[in-house]
């Protein structure tokens, strides 16, 4: 198998590099070590400035403003930009605005496409409710249509980019009467409509999500996303999209742990020097390399026009239960210190890998539990019948 890129593919990821160079000052460094998978006003800026040199677009097609590369392009900009903790535009760009693009008005598209390419608009995904994660289909959110407008009123859960996004992609219910997974639907809704209350919701790991309340929220009817009560299958293609899982960031965990192990002096030699530091370490770089030649080999399925439906579970699982594997390689090398928080001065590597011993576990539920995935690859992938 050749894993070599093209000239061109080679050029791209050399103006990645060199645009990240460029605009990665060491304040937008601490932003993003500080916000982890929030955006603060300095990582706000630098999605505008993607947008403003076309950056966001890059897998778009051209009649919607974008690049119209490749599945490869893609995946080696959200390779560098992973690497670096920098916002890429997240599930805006690679999953609610392809979807919006394929079932969307003309006028949803004309308002809203653009607006997304230029960083200007950020959904937040708002499926989450407290009864209703991996069993979505029962959720209770009811948008009822009334005149020109729906009045929505529900609650959502885990919705994590709420604080900082400009609306909600927001997925409820229209028609109660229907079988559960036929009478929902997709909305664009305001994040500062009257009667939208967020409210934080911190993770173990300190990361913030909300919790969104929908008090009689009225939003015009033409911010129907394609036809009602079809959410389900807007949901099901939006989660399609989501197939170019970011990897880099176990390259990043590992890395930290690495240097902590170069630079950290026990009884008179390095830890790098001591066996069992070496030979914990080698292995997790066989798994950060593995995830990553399987994650190019789902992107070249997307390329050669498959859907790693299978293969997206089964990164999704490998990547989270790598990072919960650095996690707890750095509590053994670093022993007792390992517990201290980033406000310690003692604290090593600024207390990163103390944070993500806190927050691996969410990595297990974010974007569907890994029991669901496993369900998905028994399925899909083992041809077994539904669990
Ligand atoms: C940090 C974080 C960020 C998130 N961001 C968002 C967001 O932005 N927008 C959004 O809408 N949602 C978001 N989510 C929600 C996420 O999608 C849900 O947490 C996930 O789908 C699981 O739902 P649940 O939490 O209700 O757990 P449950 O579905 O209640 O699951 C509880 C446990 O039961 C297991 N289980 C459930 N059903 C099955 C089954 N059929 N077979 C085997 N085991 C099963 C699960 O694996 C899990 O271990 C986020 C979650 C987290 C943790």
């Amino acid at each position: 198998m050749d894993f070599s890129l093209t000239p061109e593919q080679e050029e791209f990821k050399r103006q990645v590099r060199d645009f990240i160079e460029e605009h990665l000052s060491a304040e937008l460094r601490a932003e993003v070590e500080r916000e982890q998978y929030s955006i603060g006003p300095l990582g706000k800026k630098f999605v505008r400035l993607m947008g403003q040199q076309g950056w966001l677009g890059i897998g778009w097609p051209k009649e919607y403003g974008g690049q119209g590369r490749g599945a490869i392009e893609q995946w080696l900009f959200l390779e560098a930009m992973d690497l670096e903790n920098l916002p890429t535009g997240g599930l805006t760009l690679s999953s609610a605005g392809p979807t919006l693009m394929r079932v969307g008005s003309e006028e949803l598209k004309r308002e809203y496409l653009p607006k997304i390419l230029s960083g200007e608009i950020e959904f937040a995904i708002g499926y989450t409710e407290p009864n209703a994660g991996s069993d979505l289909a029962s959720l209770q959110t009811r948008a009822t249509r009334d005149g020109d407008s729906y009045v929505i009123n529900g609650q959502k859960i885990y919705t994590s980019a709420a604080h900082h996004a400009t609306h909600i992609w927001l997925l409820a219910r229209t028609d109660p009467q229907a079988p559960k997974h036929r009478g929902l639907s997709i909305f664009i809704v305001p994040i500062d409509a009257a009667g939208v209350t967020i409210r934080p919701l911190r993770t173990m790991g300190s990361e913030r999500s909300n919790e969104v309340f929908f008090e009689e929220v009225r939003i015009p009817a033409g911010n129907l996303v394609g036809e009602e009560n079809q959410g389900w299958y807007y949901v099901a293609m939006a989660l399609d999209f989501e197939r170019l899982i970011p990897h880099s960031r176990t390259r990043r965990q590992l890395q930290n742990l690495v240097d902590y192990a170069k630079q950290t002096m026990v009884d008179g030699r390095p830890l790098s020097k001591h066996p069992q530091v070496r030979l914990a370490l080698a292995r997790l770089a066989v798994e950060v390399e593995t995830v990553r030649l399987f994650s190019l080999r789902s992107v070249w399925m997307l390329e050669c026009g498959k859907t790693p439906n299978v293969e997206a579970s089964v990164l999704k699982i490998f990547i989270s239960e790598l990072s919960q594997h650095i996690a707890v390689a750095a509590q053994d090398i670093m022993g007792p210190y390992a517990g201290l928080r980033a406000q310690d001065p003692l604290a090593p590597i600024e207390g990163r890998l103390e944070r993500l011993y806190r927050g691996f576990p969410m990595y297990k539920f974010a974007g569907g539990t890994n029991e669901v995935m496993r369900n998905i690859i028994a399925q899909r992938g083992l041809g077994m019948p539904r669990g």
